[in-house]
């Protein structure tokens, strides 16, 4: 027995002397992992270093997972932090037990950085729970995308924002195919929106919040403001952010501290001229949100504050959110419900709002006094901000608009699968298509574009068009087996109706993707032509009238044979029927046109 026992011992002894040396190895490891914020040294994350945090995160909370959804243009993917009390981590599953969710985007500008800090502060305190932080994760899924621009923030440099105060190293404003993320919501060209779009429908969250620093006029707020406007959101949503959310969330950024203000867009050069509040297109991150029925909430920190408070005033943002949906997430839930099922059902859809500069409410305001002295590189008048003399004032806020373009839905468009860019822009936004099951023709609506500018110079990547107007005419139109049906009784009609009607402001023809239609392919030469032209006239009394008053009031056209020509082949069956027709059609067989 002897004989066994000792080296029984020595095993056994040894076997704990390894496990405490590995232990130690592990420990020094999580301690080499873990990132330290160093916002307080006007310091922000690297993206490096941010992954690497929320990864040890990860490893060390069953309730906290690092997700990723695809690549971004970089090549590198598209992250997303969860955080789960109960740890499941099924969208589906969580939302069928009244679970709500809250997503926070950072670093779409990674030369505006703070809420890349401020949310790993908040995952770590949420986690490590800090005061009641963790029992607002009671009926709340908390997901933080570390950083949606990857590539910019891998551009780093200390000259990235000329007029910002920190941090030392920023992030480029562009992504590596130099796409200004938050104007690529409505055209979806870079992978990190494609990304994007996959994961936000596989959340739909209740909240998103997109964190900006701003630059602009000067004044004594940290935290500003851009929201929805509650007339881009269903009236029950709307109405509900607009009376209830609004005002709890800037009564409690008051009390953390950190006052916080509308965005400051001044009516002129200074913000006492008044503020305006927009209104959201969809290739912004708040017009993206909204038309899913997601309030979203872009935080803009003022460029002038210290990093510190910049990133401080969005963590208590982030926080005063997650308070409010830990008190009302029923409520949020319900209204998204409705909302859903109001959008599912709506038959007119608003396409382009104006402002209205006659009515505005007052709002306290905390400015500087401005002056405008020499300026001493150009010898001009400069504006310049005292702070040494800050004051409240009383300043008109605009905010209300009016619908300048409304139009009915349709019972379904029909989009030929020869549009297949759209048609993956579709599908990725939750859109359900149905595919032909046979060659077929159909008495559909079609849309000619009657007129359009195009601006001169690329934005973003495009060549945008505008001013589009439409004639619209019934047709018998020839589809084949696997273009696209699809209906206008889906949760997401909204965006459905707001990407597929030409005119509307950030439509896909907007960013130029049917530019194909717009040129004419066939032609004719004006010495056969003449020919068919003659019988043309002789066989048609009606045309030759029209012909001859054009020929009797235009004076340019009289004098042009080639325009006499051209206005009667026009006319003819030779001129093609796709050219200036806008390629998606409408059916409106139900009686609600
Ligand atoms: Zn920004």
């Amino acid at each position: 027995m002897k004989n066994f026992f000792i080296p029984f011992i020595v095993a056994v002894l040894s076997f704990l002397v390894t496990m405490f040396i590995f232990k130690q190895i592990e420990k020094r490891t999580y301690n080499e992992k873990f990132i330290e914020l160093r916002y307080e040294e006007n310091e922000s994350l690297t993206y490096y270093e941010a992954i690497s945090a929320y990864k040890t995160l990860d490893e060390q909370h069953n309730e906290a997972k690092l997700l990723t959804y695809g690549k971004t243009d970089s090549g590198k993917p598209l992250n997303l932090f969860v955080i789960s009390k109960t740890g499941n981590f099924s969208p589906e599953n969580l939302r069928e037990r009244g679970f709500r969710v809250v997503m926070v985007n950072n670093g779409i500008h990674p030369g505006d950085p703070c809420g890349i800090d401020a949310s790993l502060k908040f995952a770590r305190d949420v986690l490590g729970q800090k005061d009641n932080l963790w029992e607002f994760m009671d009926s709340t899924i908390l997901c933080i995308v570390p950083i949606y621009n990857v590539g910019g923030s891998l551009d780093q440099s200390p000259y990235n924002r000329a007029n910002q105060n920190g941090p030392k190293m920023q992030g480029f404003r562009a992504n590596a195919r130099y796409l200004d993320l938050n104007r690529d919501f409505a055209p979806m060209d870079s992978k990190n929106a494609q990304s994007f779009a996959q994961m936000f429908h596989h959340w739909k969250p209740n909240l998103l919040i997109d964190t900006h620093t701003t630059n602009g006029a000067d004044y004594q707020y940290v935290m500003t403001l851009i929201p929805n406007h509650w007339l881009e959101l269903p009236p029950m949503l709307g109405n509900y952010y607009d009376e209830v959310m609004e005002p709890y969330l800037y009564k409690a950024m008051e009390k953390s501290g950190y006052d916080m203000i509308p965005y400051v867009s001044p009516m002129g050069q200074t913000p006492e001229s008044g503020l305006e509040q927009w209104v959201n297109s969809p290739r912004y991150t708040t017009g993206y949100g909204r038309m899913f029925n997601t309030i979203t909430l872009m935080t803009e920190s003022h460029m002038f504050k210290p990093f510190r408070d910049r990133v401080l005033a969005t963590y208590e943002f982030i926080n005063a959110t997650l308070e409010f949906t830990h008190e009302n997430g029923a409520m949020l839930n319900r209204l998204k419900d409705e909302s859903d099922n109001h959008t599912k059902h709506q038959k007119e859809f608003v396409l382009q709002w104006e402002r209205d500069s006659s009515k505005f409410e007052m709002l306290s305001f905390k400015g500087y006094e401005a002056e405008h002295i020499k300026s001493e590189v150009t010898g001009d008048e400069r504006l310049r901000y005292r702070r040494d003399l800050p004051f409240v004032k009383d300043v008109p806020y605009y905010r209300h608009y009016n619908p300048v373009l409304t139009i009915t839905k349709p019972d379904y468009y029909i989009l030929p699968q020869a549009w297949y860019e759209v048609a993956h822009r579709l599908s990725i936004n939750d859109v359900k298509m149905e595919p032909l099951p046979s060659d077929t023709i159909m008495e559909v609506e079609a849309y000619y574009i009657e007129d359009y500018k195009t601006r001169m110079r690329p934005y973003n990547g495009r060549y945008l068009h505008y001013d589009i107007e439409v004639r619209k005419e019934m047709q018998s139109v020839q589809f084949f087996k696997g273009d696209f049906i699809i209906h206008t009784n889906q949760l997401v009609n909204e965006f459905i109706v707001e990407m597929l009607e030409p005119q509307a402001y950030d439509s896909y023809f907007t960013w130029g993707f049917f530019n194909s239609v717009l040129q004419r392919k066939e032609y004719f030469s004006p010495y056969v032509f003449e020919d068919y032209a003659k019988q043309m006239l002789d066989n048609n009394a009606d045309l030759r009238n029209e012909f001859e008053r054009k020929k009797a009031i235009d004076k340019e056209f009289a004098s042009n044979n080639y325009a006499q020509l051209n206005f009667l082949y026009e006319r003819s069956p030779f001129f093609h029927k796709g050219f200036r027709r806008y390629p998606i059609f409408r059916s409106v067989t139900s009686n609600n046109n």
